[in-house]
């Protein structure tokens, strides 16, 4: 088959390497389209922010400081593991080295087209009509495959809170995707908004450099248990904004300097066309197939959607089960089995208290994903002590943010991990 891989941060990595592995009898064609100059995607660090020297949206969203939130010892993939070293949280640049030797290690580079932006993808028969950029010579390329996986990551489109009045605030306004380093906060009064991992995080971090922090957070979001320092204070909703002032649901009133949106990210799948039929309703993608597969067009799979998951691991599983699906070792069921699949999970996941963004959010339940993922395509299933020590590893965070990070972890085997220090 010609398959076409969109963007080389980690799942275009994973796709490469199983999309270019010779097996007996099959040896598919395959081109990775990555639109800056570098492979890692998000792991990549830059100063820069708003547009790259092409006009398009920078698209890493790291920061300069940034130490991993989960142990090295669940980030690695099945059988390329980080290399040994004491140290479970490591750096972003560590990270992107250990991405580059697992390229060099399968020899992928010459499949990636960089400098590539994909710019629109059409169902055609049986084919898919890819339209590229290339920014270098400034050249519009038109290729056609058989199968199209989409890598073009979740953590790049940024989304804006709507709160009355929030266009009055004379101040900086600025998302975590554009924020690099403290120094940006230095002696200002800065309002948090959204206190999901990052918001909590970067509370900490900006807290060296602001004169205060106040952390807005939903009154139905999970306890903090974080001893923040002094200068940081937790409060319930913003209920609206006029001018420097900002007003709290309870009734305060708090003057700022900055907003920080801290609000995550929407998935973003600008050069699908609208013949594709993939929707985003509420950070919800539709109409998929256990999260990957697009159940009216099954050549066409989005890699990497799950959220809260080891995410290398996930990305190795779902290319492995989608090519099983591809080269005819695993059938589908119906369409119409599938829509109930899916159907069936959401309703699911609505008894048990989820919202419709929530769809993609795995956390306690990756275990159960990978688990069939993997009895689905027959494949070697990820050993339970990856979601176990996700979980025991999410929940320290939450517990002991200041110093979760110093925590070593040894995997002993596949159900066992012990916490060395
Ligand atoms: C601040 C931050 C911290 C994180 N920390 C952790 C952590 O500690 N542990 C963890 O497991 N995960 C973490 N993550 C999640 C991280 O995003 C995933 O681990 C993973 O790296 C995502 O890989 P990806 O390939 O799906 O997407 P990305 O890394 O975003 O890569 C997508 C690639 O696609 C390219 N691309 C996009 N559009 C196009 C186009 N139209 N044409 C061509 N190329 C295109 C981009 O340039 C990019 O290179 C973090 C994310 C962020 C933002």
């Amino acid at each position: 088959m010609r398959i076409c891989i969109i963007g080389f941060g980690a799942a275009g990595i994973a796709a490469a390497r199983h999309v270019t592995a010779r097996k007996d009898n099959v040896q598919h064609e395959c081109i990775v389209f990555e639109q800056t100059d570098k492979l890692g995607g998000t792991w990549v660090y830059t100063d820069d922010v708003g547009n790259d020297h092409y006009g398009l949206p920078i698209h890493t969203s790291m920061y300069k400081s940034l130490r991993t939130n989960l142990p090295k010892e669940i980030m690695g993939f099945p059988d390329f593991p980080i290399p040994e070293q004491e140290k479970s949280y490591l750096t972003a640049k560590e990270i992107l080295h250990f991405l580059r030797l697992y390229v060099d290690k399968f020899n992928l580079n010459k499949f990636v087209k960089y400098n590539h932006h994909v710019k629109s993808v059409t169902p055609n028969k049986n084919e898919w009509k890819v339209e590229v950029r290339d920014l270098k010579n400034n050249e519009d390329h038109s290729y056609t495959f058989d199968a199209v996986l989409v890598c073009n990551g979740h953590y790049h489109t940024p989304i804006y809170p709507t709160i009355p009045g929030i266009d009055t605030f004379p101040g900086e306004k600025i998302h975590s995707h554009d924020y690099r380093q403290p120094n940006i906060f230095k002696d200002k009064r800065v309002i948090v908004i959204g206190a999901g991992p990052s918001g909590i995080d970067l509370s900490l971090e900006i807290a060296s450099t602001a004169s205060n922090v106040i952390l807005s957070r939903h009154k139905d979001s999970d306890d903090i248990r974080n001893v923040f320092p002094e200068n940081v204070k937790m409060k319930f909703e913003i209920k609206e904004i006029n001018g420097k002032n900002v007003i709290f649901e309870d009734g305060s009133i708090e003057e700022a300097d900055t907003l920080f949106y801290c609000t995550g990210y929407q998935y973003s799948f600008p050069f699908l066309t609208e013949e594709c039929g993939i929707r985003v309703e509420d950070n919800c993608v539709q109409p998929l197939y256990k999260h990957l597969i697009h159940i009216e067009h099954p050549t066409l799979c989005l890699i990497g959607l799950p959220f809260y998951v080891c995410a290398f691991a996930l990305f190795d599983l779902q290319v492995r089960y989608v090519l099983k699906v591809l080269e005819g070792e695993v059938k589908l069921p119906s369409k119409e089995e599938m829509l109930k699949d899916t159907e069936n999970e959401m309703k699911l996941r609505k008894e048990n208290g989820l919202k419709k963004k929530q769809f993609h959010m795995m956390g306690p339940r990756q275990g159960d994903y990978y688990a069939e993922l993997a009895s689905l395509g027959n494949l070697p299933p990820l050993p339970p002590v990856m979601a176990d020590l996700h979980n025991f590893a999410s929940n320290r965070q939450l517990n002991d943010l200041k110093n979760f990070r110093e925590d070593n972890y040894k995997i002993v085997d596949d159900k066992t991990f012990i916490k060395v220090n």
